[in-house]
């Protein structure tokens, strides 16, 4: 039976390759930056503009080169720049191929239903689109009130729009990089230090003498400038530890890998913690003066001793006390870094409360070569009016539930969409913006009834991703080399701001997200919240507020200012007052515990996988951001498909062999649509298999990145809730291998 809202393949509906915009280079005839633009250039006839690079979110200000016949040539970094010094890794080089993908959205599409039922998209003028959108905004801001109108953020793209919902006059939005990402560091540090980590994070890399990394993986996660800190940390002789089923990257250039048993990672904490007290090496001066609860964290993990961690952890006691000295020797120029994507078990804000609570011990709070005290270029608003007050918000989607949550719950706005589960406010309609959310979010099934529930969809993007397949309406975004956005703005240790600029006019018919955000607006009558022309006419208010301008900005892409909060490190034995309820570092949390949570970590024993099964580990690798950039022809030439790492006793059990395809079959029974290829190796434990994050895109649409690979996605059914802040831990997951094709793929691929 079909679903009210199918899933449209765009390449394959509606309209033909002519409408669609689709050209003649197909897989294979690919080649870099512009196909047309072979000869050789020289620098002093190219222009360079001024941006910062949307491959991943790290920001690096760059200049885009472009040739006097408008074609965009390179892609470099901007060496005044914090986040790139100066350099863009190898995805930010390639970032040029989002601009010249011959696969992107070229025109608004929407979709329509034949008189069978079957259903399709067409191509549409902006005016249609627009106005549809407008029209359907007005239809659920007078039959349900506007908070019922949800937004699905990330990045600028959802910025623009979270915009619009304010002016709207609804406050109903999430973005994936919460609950399913960073939400419990945020929670946890926010209740430890009283101060979140942000982005870039806050870690003194290189000066640090020790970096603990506990399933963070630099290196494959590609963050530009910590990338670089680490290789200077390494340089300099710093002591690195890391704690990772896996021998990762990072594993391969550390004085000690723990090839720790997943789901301990709490019980390793509370050991180090124990080690740390019971041995006398944690900072006296700075537990006395700054913290609060000490007596109560030392009578809590005094039987958590390496010998108890060991029958738990799989690492040896030694190895516990040995590592646990070596950070005490460096102490305080240690980074424990708190992770990125931190959403395993469903407790992890209490394991980044442990890490949290490891670095305070350590002292490594505000000195060199631990956690610094950032600082950032507070932009002034442009003039405008306030946002109506909604009458309810995100916050009242959680029905009571994750307290300590700072941001909208992606599951929940999910949840709220579905009217059989009884939501008390219900969201009937939603805008998605910068997020591919059947790739982003766990619980697909989940994701498919909550699309199919609302009334109406429109998606905001640049390429054809599997979300643009719900869209009733589908706004095709222009890149980020052809447009301006927000001023970046980040913290770090020198406040600073970056300029993005268009380098080139936006291909084909696509259009900025402010325009596309601003013309619905108007349509909304929300004109004071649109009060310019063009959206450099705000950039250019706020840089001159700032004590600089658009042209000045143009020609130099970066400016720092002088901080302001004062010097970059604590003082000896300064007085400073943490943003917490006791104004100490909370060693024991009173937020915690006046919430009903454990106000220390506990280490809870998890699921281990069933009989044939093995726990699935996912992550990234240097060359891709999430599944954003699979269908990228110059990242999909360094990689275009992921494999599943098995280790050789496992292989050996099964009979596979390296390459070989298996499809996959996870505790629910849910199987992959695509083969993945097996990659036999010692670096994963023999309980685990490891999978790049972002492969086996659904979508024909994406001409290269269809059908490489397996979607780890597509095994993640079992989410466990982090009761504190709603995260997502999706590691609970747990797979076996299938040598044949199974009928279940046989009959979709029929479908
Ligand atoms: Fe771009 Fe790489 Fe910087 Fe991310 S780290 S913003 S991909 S250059």
């Amino acid at each position: 039976m079909k679903t009210r809202r199918d899933f449209l393949r765009i390449s394959t509906v509606g309209v033909g390759a002519t409408a669609l915009g689709l050209n003649a280079f197909g897989k294979g005839k690919f080649k870099w930056f512009d196909p047309e633009a072979d000869e050789p250039v020289s620098d002093e006839d190219l222009t360079p503009y001024a941006t910062y690079c949307e491959v991943c979110f790290w920001k690096c200000a760059g200049w885009a080169y472009v040739d006097k016949a408008g074609r965009i040539r390179k892609v470099v970094g901007n060496s005044d720049d914090p986040h790139s010094n100066g350099r863009l890794c190898p995805r930010g080089t390639g970032g040029v191929g989002m601009y010249y993908d011959e696969d992107r959205l070229k025109t608004p599409l929407i979709r329509e239903t034949k008189s069978d039922g079957s259903q399709y998209f067409r191509k549409a003028s902006w005016d249609e689109a627009l106005d549809l959108v407008a029209k359907k905004m007005k239809e659920v801001k007078e039959n349900y009130g506007p908070e019922a109108f949800g937004l699905f953020n990330h990045g600028n793209p959802g910025a623009h729009l979270e915009h619009l919902l304010r002016a709207y006059g609804s406050e109903s939005n999430a973005e994936p990089a919460f609950a399913n990402c960073r939400g419990p560091r945020s929670s946890a540090y926010f209740s430890t230090f009283g101060a979140y980590i942000g982005s870039p994070e806050n870690t003194d890399i290189r000066d640090t003498e020790c970096l603990v990394l506990i399933g963070s993986h630099i290196g494959e996660n590609m963050h530009n400038s910590q990338v670089q800190e680490m290789s200077a940390a390494i340089d300099n002789g710093a002591t690195i530890i890391t704690v990772d089923p896996r021998f990762s990257t990072a594993a391969g250039h550390s004085t000690h890998w723990l090839p720790i048993k997943p789901s301990t990672d709490i019980a390793l904490l509370l050991a180090w913690i124990h080690v740390l007290i019971y041995e006398e090496l944690y900072n006296k001066k700075f537990v006395d003066k700054y913290t609060f609860g000490f007596d109560q964290l030392k009578e809590h993990v005094k039987n958590m001793t390496p010998e108890w961690a060991y029958g738990i952890t799989d690492i040896e006691p030694a190895m516990i006390r040995e590592t646990a000295r070596a950070m005490a020797g460096a102490a305080p120029a240690v980074v424990v870094h708190p992770g990125r994507h931190t959403v395993w078990y469903g407790d992890d804000t209490q394991r980044e409360r442990a890490m949290a609570i490891l670095t305070a011990l350590l002292g490594a709070w505000g000195k060199r070569g631990s956690l610094y005290l950032p600082e950032a270029v507070s932009v002034p608003k442009f003039p405008q009016p306030g946002y109506p007050e909604p009458e309810w918000t995100w916050k009242d989607l959680n029905e009571g539930k994750f307290p300590l949550a700072t941001m909208g719950i992606t599951t929940e706005l999910l949840k709220a969409s579905i009217p059989r589960l009884g939501y008390k406010h219900q969201v009937k309609a939603w805008l998605v913006g910068g997020t591919n959310l059947p790739l982003a979010m766990p619980d697909k099934k989940l994701f498919k009834e909550a699309a199919d529930s609302v009334e109406f969809i429109a998606v905001m993007d640049t390429m054809p991703m599997e979300v643009t397949g719900y869209a009733d309406v589908v706004l095709p975004e222009a890149t980020y080399l052809e447009r301006y956005d927000f001023i970046r703005a980040a913290q770090n240790r020198v406040p600073n701001i970056a300029l993005r600029m268009p380098a080139a006019k936006p291909k084909y018919e696509s259009k900025p997200g402010w325009w596309i955000a601003k013309q619905i607006g108007e349509r909304l009558g929300l004109h004071d919240f649109y009060n310019y022309d063009d959206f450099s006419e705000v950039i250019d208010w706020q840089l001159k507020q700032l004590g600089t301008s658009l042209e000045e900005m143009k020609k130099i892409g970066v400016k720092s200012f002088p901080r302001k909060s004062g010097p970059l490190y604590l003082g000896e034995n300064e007085d400073f007052t943490f943003n917490t309820n006791t104004g100490k570092v909370e060693l024991y949390s009173v937020d915690f515990s006046d919430h009903g949570f454990d106000p220390i970590p506990v280490y809870k024993k998890h699921p281990e996988p069933p009989q044939n099964f093995y726990r699935l580990i996912y992550g990234r690798a240097p060359m891709h951001t999430f599944s954003r950039t699979s269908n990228n022809h110059n990242l999909w030439d360094l990689m275009s498909e992921n494999s599943v790492w098995v280790n050789p006793k496992v292989a050996d059990l099964w009979g596979l062999k390296r390459g070989q395809k298996v499809w996959l079959k996870n505790q629910d029974d849910a199987v992959t649509s695509f083969p993945v290829a097996v990659r036999v190796t010692e670096r994963i434990r023999w309980d685990s298999v490891y999978m790049v994050h972002g492969f086996g895109h659904s979508d024909k649409k994406l001409s290269r990145a269809f059908g490489r690979g397996a979607s780890d996605e597509e095994m993640i059914t079992n989410v466990m809730v982090d009761p504190v802040m709603g995260g997502t831990g999706m590691r609970g997951n747990f797979i076996t291998f299938l040598k044949e094709k199974p009928a279940s793929v046989e009959k979709e691929d029929k479908a």
